[in-house]
């Protein structure tokens, strides 16, 4: 890895073919400082946005220690490099044989669950384990968030107070747990979802140790712009301030998206240009997943030939480089009117189920990684006032 001041010293050092990756070790820094600085309780980092073994060490170092993980293969990559790491098992349906790997192989002792089936396979996994801390999974709302959580796990109202009281009698602490959809909006998602909450508790009178919010903080995208993370975090704690609970009873939240966001970009090099639509080196089977699949429109900064103040910005979509149909964003991305083949974007925000996604499909990899020393194109975590408002910049090629 490299370190360059920005994308631009990077294509004028090296002309890149393969799409690239930057890195911003400091954005990832101070997301997870703002967290662990200002969360009222323990934020665990949700794996499945990035795993990047860079990122897992960036977060560990800041004071981010527990690791909310979903698969046998999250568990075994986590503890393989931090191994003092505290895991949560957090998918509500496991397999019989990595929960039994987590529980007596990698020292797991939380696991998430949503059907009583799910409680017993807990428990012949772990022999009757007593030191389980165990968290039932409850359905709320993603009405207020950009990707749903609702519709997969999560017991209904008519379950949680038998699945309560039947998972009491096996945990050392007793936690609720939910998710409000990814990219949540407004801090009112965690306002109603505790409603919810308070409703279980009351229903089963059961004593509950641990309330868990899960992930479903906001990063900054176009069209996208949430309130500031305080608010949520205000509304978050007045709410956990007015649950029926000990005043024993932890705060946990698992971001995902929030906490590495800000850490990726991709630099990609448009191939070919037809019309409005931009032909570029990376793609749906690349890191630009919900960029095709759910429309989602990252900012995007032009890096090529022609001077900022020569070219007025217009709509564009992007095809990615593989062969068929489905490999398109739709956007609009907003780059220079003479935008061209051999010209350079960069695309911001990627950090977070961006990189993570990435396959090999027709033999379009992976191409490098640096690190780069600016800011993101948005950040949640600065003076909102002092982030880079324009989104064009020029360089002289050289060829
Ligand atoms: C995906 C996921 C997260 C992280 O969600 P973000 O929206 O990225 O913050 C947290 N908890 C669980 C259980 C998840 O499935």
């Amino acid at each position: 890895m490299h370190k360059y001041n920005d994308a631009k010293a990077l294509i004028e050092a090296t002309q890149p073919d393969e799409s690239v990756t930057l890195v911003r070790p400091h954005a990832a820094k101070r997301a997870a400082r703002y967290f662990v600085d200002n969360f009222p309780g323990k934020s665990l980092y949700a794996v499945k946005a990035n795993p990047s073994p860079d990122l897992l060490q960036i977060l560990w170092d800041e004071g981010i220690h527990h690791f909310d993980v979903a698969s046998i293969g999250e568990v075994r990559l986590v503890k393989a490099l931090l191994p003092d790491a505290i895991l949560c098992f957090m998918h509500p349906v496991k397999s019989e044989r990595m929960i039994k790997e987590a529980y007596f192989e990698h020292g797991v002792r939380t696991f998430s669950l949503d059907t009583m089936e799910e409680l017993d396979k807990i428990k012949r996994a772990t022999n009757n384990a007593d030191d389980l801390n165990l968290c039932v999974r409850i359905r709320v709302s993603s009405k207020y968030a950009e990707i749903s959580l609702a519709a997969k796990f999560g017991a209904e109202p008519g379950e949680i107070a038998d699945l309560l009281m039947a998972a009491r009698q096996c945990s050392m602490q007793l936690g609720i747990c939910f998710h409000v959809g990814s990219q949540a909006m407004t801090p009112i998602a965690y306002c109603d979802a505790m409603e919810h909450v308070r409703a279980a508790i009351v229903e089963a009178s059961v004593t509950v140790d641990i309330i868990n919010v899960g992930g479903g903080f906001p990063s900054s995208y176009p069209g996208m712009e949430p309130p500031s993370l305080a608010h949520y975090f205000d509304s978050i704690d007045r709410s956990f301030e007015d649950l029926p609970i000990s005043y024993s009873a932890e705060l946990w939240c698992e971001p995902g998206r929030a906490l590495c966001a800000e850490y990726a970009s991709l630099i990609v090099k448009v191939e070919k240009r037809r019309g409005d639509e931009l032909f570029i080196n990376d793609g749906a089977y690349g890191a630009l997943f919900d960029a095709a699949h759910i429309g989602w429109r990252f900012p995007v900064k032009y890096i090529g030939q022609y001077p900022s103040d020569t070219t007025e910005l217009k709509p564009y979509s992007f095809y990615g480089p593989t062969c068929d149909d489905m490999d398109h964003m739709a956007g609009p991305f907003h780059l220079p009117e003479n935008i061209a083949a051999g010209d350079y974007i960069e695309i911001g925000l990627l950090g977070a189920y961006g990189c993570a996604m990435r396959s090999g499909f027709n033999g379009f990899e992976a191409g490098e990684t640096h690190i780069s020393h600016d800011e993101p194109m948005s950040t949640l975590y600065g003076n909102q006032n002092d982030v880079e408002r324009h989104n064009v910049i020029s360089i002289q090629r050289n060829k």
